[in-house]
């Protein structure tokens, strides 16, 4: 339990501090013209100093923690991760001169790895990822220091009725576009923070946008939402880093979702690597689950006619995973064939939504 007041005030400081030399992540405008009528976004969340969307998670966790005391001058934190949530908190630790160790299954990215390394932290592997929580647990009570735990505070250190939040960001953002209110947010569930703050603020802000929350194979949230089965868990580890979980999650508030799609794993890679061409440059996979919901909603509107806008989120950049979905071998082995995806994506990009996307 931490009282020195002194040593609140300045690890407060700094991240405020840390928060007021940075900029705001862009929303980018897709040009894709023969989905015409339909303004597709994504904010980019891969430029924040530590690469992904956890940079506002890792924050909102040490303020969260170190307003509630849970974490003092001596503290060590320790995070159970599937890496990006790990890289970012890395460097909050070493902005408070904090010990770091991150809890991952073995199968995460060598580069997420060394960046935890490169701010100081210390990468503790696992071999699956169920067995992150209690080995968390178990290191804190060892070493007497503080568990984040991101899969159960995720959703309330966020501060989401507030001007600070993505939601905030997104909706002020689009202001001056041709549609501002969005018919569909769409985002892919890691802890389920991300589609908490984003769905909780829709509401708050009385808008008429609608979220949509896009699952990969390997994981239970999208069986808990239609089953309402808090205690749904599955065997196999998520192949799309950062999202798709064994268990769910206490983060994952499915009041605030109105629709769930399973993409498959082959249509995340694929859409990643034809985004990744669209764009210029690499995005993660799970950028690609939320980006082939989205065309999934975007054809949908364009069969009924309809025109407006849909935002989703550049989550990670897939300079991260050059070893993993953007190695032919990898994905050959662990995903499969991609070229019906990549086809499918091709015949959207070029001439619409003339065959059934689903
Ligand atoms: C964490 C994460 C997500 C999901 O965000 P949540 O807010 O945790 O649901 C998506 N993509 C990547 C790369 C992530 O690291």
């Amino acid at each position: 339990m931490c009282k020195d007041h002194n040593w609140i005030n300045t690890a407060v400081r700094k991240i405020e501090a840390d928060f007021q030399r940075s900029a705001d992540t862009h929303l980018l405008k897709l040009d894709l013209p023969a989905l015409d009528g339909i303004d597709i976004y994504l904010k980019d969340e891969s430029t924040h100093p530590t690469g992904s969307l956890k940079h506002r998670l890792a924050r909102s966790l040490f303020l969260y923690a170190i307003c509630n005391g849970w974490i003092g001058p001596e503290t060590t934190v320790i995070e159970a991760s599937s890496g990006s949530t790990a890289v970012s908190e890395a460097y909050f630790a070493r902005l408070l001169g904090l010990p770091f160790i991150a809890v991952m299954p073995k199968n995460t990215a060598k580069k997420k790895i060394e960046q935890i390394e490169f701010y100081g932290g210390r990468a503790h592997l696992v071999d699956h990822s169920a067995q992150i929580y209690d080995e968390s647990r178990r290191l804190a009570q060892e070493l007497n220091g503080h568990y984040m735990d991101q899969f159960t505070y995720a959703e309330r250190a966020t501060d989401w009725r507030g001007n600070n939040s993505i939601a905030n960001a997104i909706f002020s953002q689009m202001k001056l576009e041709p549609h501002p209110e969005p018919q569909w947010i769409v985002m892919s569930p890691g802890t389920g923070g991300t589609s908490a703050t984003i769905g909780r603020y829709i509401r708050y802000q009385k808008f008429n946008t609608k979220l949509c929350v896009a699952d990969p194979e390997n994981s239970v949230f999208f069986d808990a939402y239609h089953t309402n089965d808090p205690h749904l868990t599955c065997q196999q580890g998520s192949k799309i880093e950062g999202i798709g979980r064994p268990r769910v999650e206490p983060s994952f508030i499915a009041g605030v979702v109105d629709e769930m799609r399973k993409i498959p794993d082959a249509a995340s890679v694929a859409t990643a690597h034809w985004l990744s061409e669209l764009l210029g440059r690499k995005v993660g996979a799970s950028t690609g689950t939320n980006f082939y919901a989205v065309l999934q909603l975007a054809c949908e509107m364009k069969s009924r006619g309809e025109t407006g806008s849909i935002v989703t989120l550049l989550c990670d950049s897939g300079e991260r995973y050059l070893d993993s979905y953007f190695d032919p071998n990898w994905v050959a082995e662990n995903i499969g064939s991609l070229t019906p995806y990549l086809n499918q994506l091709k015949e959207i990009e070029q001439h619409g939504c003339s065959a059934p996307i689903c």
